[in-house]
């Protein structure tokens, strides 16, 4: 990665970390998981608004590192009006991102490949990875699923 990219990468997740997209409580939410990296100690809510199969709202609220909240910040911006299917296939993306060398970063992750850079710091991958895992919980986890009722 040469330095231009590096910084500007950087500057995206200072950003998101500073003032956190989507970073409320939700409530209309029907969805909803929490999260929790003990390795760093991130912890995360997230909520979801699914309507026949689409993520049509996605917030998350917690405590944790740059990366971490970064990372949960830019993916409820990156999964809003997408599908399950979509959704667990950018996680896919993202998780081989982070974990193959010489992965490609695939469209689908757009913005979301700021955080490949978290490569180089194994330690880090969790603080990355926390929201996805969280999202997978409440995507497909029925004991997470909130009800509306
Ligand atoms: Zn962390």
């Amino acid at each position: 990665m040469n330095d231009h990219l590096r910084d500007l990468y950087q500057e995206v997740i200072i950003d998101h970390n500073r003032s956190p997209r989507n970073y409320h409580p939700l409530e209309k939410a029907n969805h909803k998981a929490e999260g929790f990296n003990p390795l760093c100690g991130d912890k995360l809510t997230l909520y979801l608004t699914i309507e026949d199969n689409k993520i049509t709202d996605a917030s998350f609220e917690g405590e944790g590192c740059a990366i971490s909240t970064a990372s949960a910040s830019l993916m409820t911006e990156n999964i809003k009006n997408k599908t399950i299917e979509e959704a667990d296939k950018i996680f896919k993306d993202f998780h081989l991102m982070l974990t193959k060398e010489d992965a490609p970063i695939t469209e689908r992750l757009g913005k979301l490949s700021v955080l490949s850079g978290v490569k180089e710091f194994p330690t880090r991958v969790k603080c990355a990875t926390l929201a996805w895992h969280t999202l997978e919980a409440a995507l497909h986890d029925s004991a997470n699923i909130v009800s509306t009722e």
